[in-house]
């Protein structure tokens, strides 16, 4: 039986250390939420902190995105998926082979029944997002800085096109997420430099976006550090056992961090030291592209998702961010940030005063588990062991509520949601 006490669970904690490896919005938010239950905390990356993924994602925080990325009829678009390499979505034929097994699960996860289930389990952590991050952005002091919480506008060019969303809005609609549709004249007055080319839209009230994601990291590290957490650089490769447990992660620094416990939170990283730690896991990484230009006349006041091409841009502190797109290519190949260009291309169609000038391309690695839910979990095999990756198109989202479950894990404190969807050993 959990427990119910989160309060009489911090003696148990006080003086506990607590290793947290990867310092990504991620492990930050982790990192916070054990310090809330008297953790000794010690945070590890191989580099600075935020840059990884979370350095220069779309800022969506995208509370109203249940649905996972393999939706029914998503394998009809296999075969243009492999001819396209600027589409949406693309496959590096030199990967494919290595990416089979993750692709076969991805097209497992999206059968109707399997579909209707995980937006389920996601709306489940989406619902909390808000509630988990607020305490600590204000903490921080960072609300009104960071945080913008004005919706998203998704448009369609066609009614056509909107249509062939209805599975999609209506699942989510059906999950509690709140999502209103809009005119072509709404559109207008909404985003009225908007190219005037688009039939209909949907509005999701409840979105909300950052002004730049690396600052929200680095502003939730300064409070992690002012309130006494420990930041060490080094690359995590392997851990030292004593009694049959990890008790020390061995670093390219050359030194041993022991600890008590142990989250593994390195983002799209994280596959060998789970492995390392007893628990293969099937995670690959969903590459993405953006570009960000200055403001040099085109504005928009909140997030657009340009849903006939799958991209979004996101107005930020130092410019519009115009970017998305998966490729499938793991972790090794180099950019092609074509891809970049294509994208932003596409945005100068829907956004006519978008000015390249200036402008810079970035592309990051999602870390991506085949059925879109992130693993949040205790290890199976060790009692001091949790997991904390594999949030796709979400770990900005779904940071804060990943802390806060794996510090009620950790402390044996009831959790306030089923873990069990998101556990490492679901496959
Ligand atoms: C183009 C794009 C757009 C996106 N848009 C959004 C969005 O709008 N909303 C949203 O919610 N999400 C979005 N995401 C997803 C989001 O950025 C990621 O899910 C999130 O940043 C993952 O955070 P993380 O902390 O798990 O990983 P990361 O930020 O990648 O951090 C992992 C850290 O682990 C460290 N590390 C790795 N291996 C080791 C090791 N062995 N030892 C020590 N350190 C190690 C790395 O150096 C890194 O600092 C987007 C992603 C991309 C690419």
């Amino acid at each position: 039986m959990p427990q119910s006490s989160t309060a009489s669970k911090k003696p148990n904690a006080a003086g506990q250390k607590a290793l947290v490896i990867g310092a990504g919005i991620v492990g930050v938010n982790v990192a916070l939420a054990l310090q809330d239950k008297g953790y000794d905390v010690t945070i590890v990356d191989r580099g600075e902190p935020g840059m990884g993924a979370s350095f220069g994602n779309a800022g969506g925080i995208a509370v109203t995105e249940c649905a996972p990325i393999a939706m029914p009829g998503i394998l009809s678009n296999v075969p243009g998926w492999l001819m396209d390499p600027l589409g949406p979505l693309s496959v590096r034929w030199r990967y494919l082979p290595k990416m089979l097994p993750w692709l076969a699960r991805f097209l497992a996860a999206s059968s109707k029944t399997r579909v209707e289930q995980i937006a389920t389990e996601l709306a489940a952590l989406l619902h909390r997002a808000w509630d988990d991050y607020d305490p600590m952005i204000a903490k921080a002091g960072l609300a009104d800085a960071v945080f913008k919480k004005e919706g998203a506008l998704a448009v369609y060019r066609t009614d056509a096109s909107r249509r062939k969303d209805d599975y999609g809005i209506d699942l989510r609609r059906r999950n509690g997420i709140n999502i209103r549709d809009v005119s072509r004249s709404e559109i207008r007055d909404l985003e009225p430099d908007l190219a005037p080319i688009f039939a209909c839209g949907v509005m999701e009230e409840d979105w909300g976006r950052v002004l730049d994601p690396y600052k929200i990291v680095m502003g939730l590290f300064k409070l992690f550090t002012d309130r006494g957490g420990k930041f060490e650089t080094g690359e995590v490769t392997d851990f030292v056992y004593r009694d049959g447990k990890p008790r020390a992660a061995i670093t390219t620094s050359g030194d041993n961090i022991t600890f008590d416990t142990v989250v593994v939170a390195c983002g799209a990283w994280s596959k060998t030291l789970s492995k390392r730690l007893g628990s293969p896991v099937p995670l690959d990484t969903e590459r993405g592209y953006n570009t960000t230009v200055p403001y040099h006349g085109a504005s928009l006041s909140r997030m657009v998702i340009c849903a006939d091409d799958s991209f979004v841009m996101t107005p930020m502190e130092m410019g519009i961010r115009v970017g998305g797109a998966v490729e499938l290519g793991g972790l090794v190949a180099s950019p092609n940030y074509d891809r970049a260009k294509a994208l932003f291309a596409k945005g100068q169609q829907v956004l006519p005063k978008l000015n390249p000038e200036g402008g810079t391309e970035w592309m990051g690695f999602r870390p991506s588990m085949p059925d879109s839910k992130p693993v949040i979990s205790k290890s199976p095999n060790h009692q001091n062991v949790f997991f904390a990756f594999g949030h796709g198109h979400l770990g900005l989202t779904l940071a804060a509520t990943t802390g806060r479950l794996i510090s009620d894990l950790m402390s044996g404190a009831e959790t306030p949601v089923n873990m069990t969807p998101y556990r490492i050993n679901r496959f």
